[in-house]
């Protein structure tokens, strides 16, 4: 048994890190004025960054951007406004707690809730479907996350769920998005991080077409401070190197073909279509819906009456845009935005990134990332 293998503090050993940054370091040497720009597509990664001080510490040369990895932040106003609907017609609706806040084009789940409509915070979809057979209401769980979580819905759906019960999937699916990013005007990313846990289930092979088509490395990382500083070394080295391919550094949990049986459940259950991710674009391939097969539990088919039909917009306050979607396709930071820390704050957030625990903005206001407020009170 190694070093690492002994202790989880051994991934948190600071001469190690020093050690990796002044390998990063030096692989950056010369980008000062044309920083390398590497991404990674986690809300976890930008936690951990933030909570480590990593980003305080990485070389001049580096700029690291957090992408579209906060799958809170990237649901789209249409797919709340699916859950309005469906709550304002008196059916039960559970979701995470971290989705009440988000903005609709109305209004949020929370602000319903606060009218009387029957919405209710899960802490999974297990405790969703349990709700459900305690009654003989119609209930509806309003899934979101990416391939993680909704292996999770798959599973309940494939272990008898209460005819009552029917999912309303917001799902994403993260790798169609990362080549959303790179065809973006103005994008500069050379590298992508990706996540650790997501390649757990998907493998990291699952990377190896995106790098085919598109020449830029994947490296998979933990999120333990050496795992992601290891992770950015990796990284660096094949952009700066010029090489396309995809290298696992967290080969404790992750394998090329990843766990086949979350995937067969994931894969029988969903299936992927295109759809709106907020502040991003259309991402081909980039939703996750359940298959015709089970249509029983689709919320969108068994209530199609309630949801059809527009929904009226409330009107907007005039204020600068939110910008999350520069963010998140890295070429804003929070810093950046005008209404961060002053009008958006995580107590009346008004963009998704400032919502979720794994938004970006949020995170930065969390950790001190704030602006210089000046003349503010
Ligand atoms: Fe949007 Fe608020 Fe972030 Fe600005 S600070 S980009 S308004 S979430």
């Amino acid at each position: 048994m190694n070093d690492a293998a002994r202790s989880p503090l051994s991934f948190r050993d600071p001469a190690r890190a020093r050690r990796l940054l002044d390998a990063l370091a030096h692989l950056c040497a010369g980008r000062e004025s044309d920083p390398l720009a590497l991404m990674h597509v986690c809300g976890s990664h930008e936690q951990a960054i933030a909570r480590f001080g990593l980003r305080d510490v990485l070389p001049k040369g580096l700029d690291l951007f957090m992408g579209p990895g906060c799958p809170v932040c990237v649901t789209d106003a249409p797919e709340i406004d699916e859950a309005v609907r469906l709550a304002r017609a008196g059916i039960r609706v559970t979701t995470y707690g971290d989705m009440l806040r988000v903005p609709g084009s109305d209004v949020s789940l929370a602000e319903l809730g606060g009218e009387g409509a029957p919405v209710e915070v899960v802490y999974s979809v297990a405790q969703a479907v349990e709700l459900a057979r305690t009654s003989d209401e119609e209930w509806v769980f309003f899934s979101t996350g990416f391939e993680t979580t909704a292996v999770a819905t798959a599973a309940v759906l494939l272990d008898d769920p209460p005819a009552n019960f029917s999912v309303l999937s917001a799902h994403k699916y993260i790798p169609p998005a990362m080549e959303i990013v790179l065809e973006m005007p103005g994008s500069r990313v050379e590298g992508f991080l990706a996540a650790g846990h997501a390649a757990t289930i998907t493998g990291w092979g699952v990377f190896e077409p995106f790098v085919a088509r598109h020449g830029r490395p994947v490296v998979v990382a933990g999120f333990e401070p050496l795992d992601i500083l290891a992770g950015l070394v990796e990284l660096a080295r094949l952009a700066r190197a010029g090489e396309a391919r995809v290298v696992n550094a967290f080969p404790r949990c992750v394998t090329r073909e990843g766990n086949r049986r979350a995937q067969d459940q994931l894969w029988r259950v969903f299936e992927r279509v295109g759809g709106r991710w907020r502040g991003i674009a259309r991402v081909p391939n980039g939703n996750l819906r359940l298959r015709p097969e089970w249509s029983a539990w689709d919320a969108r088919r068994r209530h199609a009456s309630v949801l059809s039909g527009r929904v009226a917009r409330a009107a907007l306050p005039a204020r600068a845009p939110c910008r999350c979607g520069e963010i998140m396709a890295g070429l804003a930071r929070p810093t950046d935005c005008a209404l961060f820390g002053r009008e958006c704050q995580p107590h009346q957030p008004v963009g998704a990134c400032m919502v979720s625990s794994e938004g970006t903005c949020r995170i930065w206001h969390q950790y001190g990332g704030r602006p210089d407020l000046g003349d503010a009170e």
